[in-house]
């Protein structure tokens, strides 16, 4: 099969003008630096996007300070769900012109977008909304003494703390930004949200969407730009909170920003280099089929994703043959191909990272497959596995958010725990065995935020997700969001 026939309106949407939406309006942006935005299937320029001034930045925190204290505050929690279902229901209307968008921004395949980014986008909206009539406060009883007779009694609130500022990756662009949107929209807050600078307009149209579905003007706002133009969100004195998703370096240098600024709370959804570990007892096919699938969605750019394996020392040789002959398998082609299995990566700065990668794997490991660029346009590359040489190899402890898996044998479960701990980061990790009491005896002593039997990457709204050790700080989704986006007011009475 070829390339998917673009909607005329993707086309439309495309040629114009692009920059941020500030107010419940589009703007085109001040004429001023630009960033263009490239196909990464074909490196091609699609459009280009406006870059946030100070000024434009200004315009949109205090847009989003005023809908805060005004029209948002004013629309009771059932609307706000009401509401939030509305957007939900747009989205799926137009699931095809944003997947398209999405695609040709990041490389992800259609397929991708279409079955998860949007249409999971539209799950985690229609679940968030459902939070609006629930979020509350507590009773309790003071032990004060009465010396008089006098009683007391008190209540917390659960009160929105005011504009959140959201900043976003592009690998998942329009899905993490929906959980961030949804979060602050649901608890009463409002928005400035950044995208990532490689996929800025799917938020866009998103944000014209919003206004459809009756989000008053002002309460989400998207503002557009490179790195500085989250610089400048963080900083402004009325954000109340950051909500980050990106890497390590930008999270701390993120988190550091947030403090200095007005000691703004900040949530961090960082990197990982989340380890797998197939015990004695694993079923090869399905852990191949597993980590072919968890590993290498979306060329292996997902924050949850394995990138090292630890495989029991009687099980290597069978699971790495039979995943690189799987891998060999794969239909490499353009995002837009529904047909294609795996696409290019996301932008030219990753490429040369990962074939920085490439370089070092040849130079010092055993290739099983992969390890090389494809030779057409595009950032295209081969998915690859690699063996580690021993456990200090540092391809088992880089994240290098692309398609590279890398192999360590292991003999015994002290020393699989000691391996897979062996890391600064936190985020996930997984098990694959049928021996149940084995994994509910090691679960715990995992350290990640969140731990998979016999499977990886599996996202669900009513289950927490976040980091644990350098992999950030709070959790998204189940009920853990609330406690990030509102403050806990006491009230005490006496009587
Ligand atoms: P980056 O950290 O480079 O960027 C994330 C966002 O921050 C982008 O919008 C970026 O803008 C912006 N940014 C860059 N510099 C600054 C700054 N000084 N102040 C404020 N904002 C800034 O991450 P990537 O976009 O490269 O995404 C990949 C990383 O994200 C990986 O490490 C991955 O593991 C992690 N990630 C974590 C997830 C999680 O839930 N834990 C989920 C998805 C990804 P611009 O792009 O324009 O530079």
């Amino acid at each position: 099969m070829s390339d998917i026939q673009l909607l005329p309106a993707v086309v439309e949407f495309l040629a114009r003008p692009h920059g941020h939406f500030i107010e419940g309006q589009y703007q085109a942006g001040e004429a001023g630096p630009s960033v263009d935005i490239h196909d990464p299937s074909s490196g091609t320029v699609i459009s280009r996007v406006a870059e946030a001034s100070e000024v434009e930045v200004a315009r949109a925190v205090l847009s989003a300070r005023q809908a805060f204290k005004g029209s948002w505050a004013e629309v009771s929690p059932y609307q706000k769900g009401v509401v939030l279902n509305r957007l939900a229901d747009l989205i799926e209307a137009n699931a095809e012109e944003l997947a398209q968008l999405e695609t040709l921004c990041s490389g992800k395949s259609i397929n991708l977008s279409r079955g998860l980014e949007i249409a999971q986008s539209v799950v985690f909206l229609r679940y968030f909304a459902g939070w609006a009539t629930k979020i509350t406060g507590q009773t309790m009883t003071p032990s004060l003494p009465s010396f008089g007779g006098e009683r007391y009694t008190a209540f917390t609130l659960r009160e929105p703390v005011g504009v959140v500022a959201g900043i976003v990756p592009w690998n998942f662009s329009v899905m993490i930004g929906i959980w961030k949107i949804a979060s602050a929209l649901v608890t009463g807050c409002t928005i400035v949200i950044k995208p990532s600078e490689f996929t800025p307009l799917t938020l866009l149209r998103i944000a014209e969407l919003a206004v459809e579905a009756g989000v008053p003007a002002g309460v989400f706002n998207v503002v557009n730009g490179r790195g500085q133009a989250g610089q400048l969100l963080i900083e402004h004195p009325l954000v109340a909170k950051v909500a980050f998703t990106g890497s390590v370096p930008t999270g701390i240098a993120v988190g550091k920003a947030a403090m200095a600024a007005n000691l703004t709370r900040a949530t961090l959804e960082l990197g990982g280099k989340n380890p797998a570990a197939l015990l004695a007892d694993v079923d090869v096919d399905g852990a191949v089929a597993g980590i072919l699938q968890t590993a290498f969605v979306h060329q292996g750019q997902v924050c949850a994703s394995p990138e090292r394996v630890y495989v029991h020392r009687s099980k290597v040789q069978e699971f790495t043959r039979k995943l690189g002959e799987a891998l060999g398998q794969l239909k490499i082609g353009s995002a837009l191909d529904p047909d294609a299995q795996f696409g290019p990566l996301a932008n030219a700065a990753h490429l040369q990272k990962i074939l920085g990668f490439f370089e070092r794997a040849r130079a010092s490991n055993t290739v099983v497959c992969g390890a090389k660029a494809l030779d057409r346009p595009g950032y295209f590359v081969e998915p690859t596995v690699v063996l580690a040489n021993d456990p200090s190899d540092p391809l088992l402890h880089e994240e290098t958010f692309g398609p590279i898996v890398c192999v360590l044998p292991f003999d015994d479960e002290e020393q699989l725990l000691a391996l897979m701990n062996d890391s600064p980061y936190g985020l996930t990790a997984s098990l694959w065995t049928n021996d149940l009491s084995k994994a509910l005896r090691l679960i715990p002593q995992i350290e990640a935020g969140t731990v998979w039997v016999n499977m990886h990457t599996f996202l669900d709204p009513a289950v927490p997700f976040g980091g644990s050790k350098a992999s950030g700080v709070g959790r998204e989704f189940g009920s853990a969001f609330i406690e990030d986006y509102t403050e806990l007011k006491s009230v005490m009475i006496r009587y």
